[in-house]
This record gives C-alpha cells, structure tokens and sequence, in this order.
C-alpha cells in the first residue's frame, strides 16, 4: 500500500480492526475498499466480519480479506457479506512447502473485471504442475486442520503453564479476549500462535531460538512442519529498545507428535 498503491495516488488509512467505530470514523468519501486479514498473522487480532460488511454496504464499499490464516475449512467470510476472498495457496492449501501461488474468490462480474484488467497486466500464472499440487494438497487440507488445530490447542496450553512464558496468543484459548467473535465467525483454529517470553533481553531471545532444534527458523508457514521466528528480526536497529513486542515468538505447530514438539520448547526454554 505504501510503495506500490502511492504511485498510483491510492490513499489509505490503518486502523486496529476491532472497533466498529474507528472504522467508520476512518471512512471518507473516496473510500472504495475495506481490507481485512481476519485473524492477523503475528498478534492475531479479529474483525467482526458481519458488522463491516453490513457497514461497508451502506457507504457502497467492497470488502476484501485474506482469508490465509482460518482456510476455507475454519473461516467462510462470503456467508459474511465479504465481497472478495484471497489465500495465499502457498500456505495451508499446497500444504507441503513446495510451491508459491494464490488465489482469489468473489463473485462472477469482481472476478472477470480483475481478471481483464489487472491480472492480464500484473498477474502472474501458475504452471501445470503448481496447480496439480494445489489440487494434490486439497485432497488432505480438511484431515491437516483438525490436527494443526488440536495439536495447537495442546501446546498452547503447555506455553501458558510455562513460567518463562508471560503470555499466548491464540484465538481459541478458552483466555483468548476475543475468544467469542472467534468462535463466532470461525470452527477452528490453524497451526499459527504466538507466545511472549518474560524476559525482554534481547540476547536470551536469540538464545532461545537458537536452542530450537527441532522447529525450523523460517517465515513462511502452513506446510507439515513446524516454524519458529522471532517478532525481533523485524525490527530496525532503532525499534528494539522499549518494544512491548521485543519478546514476541511466532511459531507454526506442524503435522508432528506434540511431545517432541513441547519437549524441544521445553529444553529452549530452559536454557534462558
Ligand atoms: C504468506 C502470506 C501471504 C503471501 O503469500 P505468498 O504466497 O507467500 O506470496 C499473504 N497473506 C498472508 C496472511 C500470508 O501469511
């Protein structure tokens, strides 16, 4: 939006998405799009996908999510009133890590103007055997969800009995502040949480990811296997010193047993 959407003098205003309020108040009389990525992918925070679409059709505004995190199993917005769905097929789609691709959902007339239009200029297409995958990885995402998310509820429930752990984020803790909108709008959650040491040391930090052995340190997520990174290395020099999120830890629980996965957070965790 900063760098690519500017050039073509497309404004646009950030807000926190879980206040009904401050996205009306941001609505101006040449807004045309409201963006959703319902749950976000680092703090996890919800938008009440009913309430914003219901408001966006009053002021005659599209609605657009990124619907990556919940899947087509966990989270339909269409039954919403979203107007137009996007996933990153990279993720739990494909399932395995192999390949890069994604998709868009809306209705027929949305759809064929971005497809003659914009897509015949920057999109791209996915080759033969991508999308075999993708078709490949379909077959098992609804059996790849139910464990992702069982699997995720048991270590979120190790992290927050953890007492070198402050805090989890994961919008089915039965602690979750927005546990209700998210059994509300979703059936379950994926393998994505994140979790925040107590301490704020940068130096132990490093320290415990680099005590992972088995996790992988990598930022895309979604496959069979699991991830950790932690929020620090995306921050600037600069942005590390008083950062709330300084000892954030973001991983993605895999398709693996959960011992091994707990006991490898376990010895990290030990080791700060
Ligand atoms: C990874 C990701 C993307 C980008 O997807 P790619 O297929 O890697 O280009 C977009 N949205 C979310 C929420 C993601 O996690």
């Amino acid at each position: 939006m900063e760098n690519y959407l500017s050039r073509f003098n497309i404004s646009h205003t950030y807000v926190e998405g879980n206040d009904i309020i401050e996205i009306k108040n941001a609505i101006k009389p040449n807004t045309k799009i409201i963006y959703l990525e319902s749950p976000t992918t680092f703090t996890f925070k919800l938008q009440n996908l009913k309430e914003i679409s219901t408001l966006s059709k009053k002021h005659g505004i599209k609605t657009i999510i990124d619907n990556t995190w919940a899947t087509p199993i966990f989270q339909n917005p269409i039954d919403y009133g979203i107007d137009i769905v996007i996933h990153s097929a990279s993720k739990y789609l494909g399932g395995h890590s192999d390949l890069v691709a994604g998709i868009i959902i809306g209705k027929k007339e949305d759809i064929r103007k971005i497809f003659e239009t914009e897509f015949q200029n920057i999109g791209t297409v996915p080759d033969p055997f991508v999308a075999w995958l993708i078709l490949r990885g379909l077959r098992t995402l609804h059996i790849r969800m139910e464990r992702h998310y069982k699997s995720s509820m048991e270590i979120v429930n190790f992290l927050k009995k953890h007492k070198k752990v402050e805090s989890v984020l994961y919008p089915f803790d039965k602690d979750y502040k927005q546990i209700q909108l998210a059994k509300k709008q979703m059936r379950g959650g994926s393998g994505l949480l994140s979790f925040k040491l107590k301490t704020r040391d940068l130096n132990k930090i490093i320290k415990f990811t680099n005590s992972i052995n088995f996790f992988k340190r990598a930022v895309s997520w979604g496959g069979y296997e699991s991830l950790i990174i932690p929020y620090a290395v995306t921050l600037k020099e600069n942005e590390l010193s008083n950062n709330e999120n300084i000892s954030l830890i973001r991983i993605h629980v895999g398709l693996e047993n959960t011992e091994l996965l707990m006991n490898d957070l376990n010895n990290a965790l030990k080791n700060i």
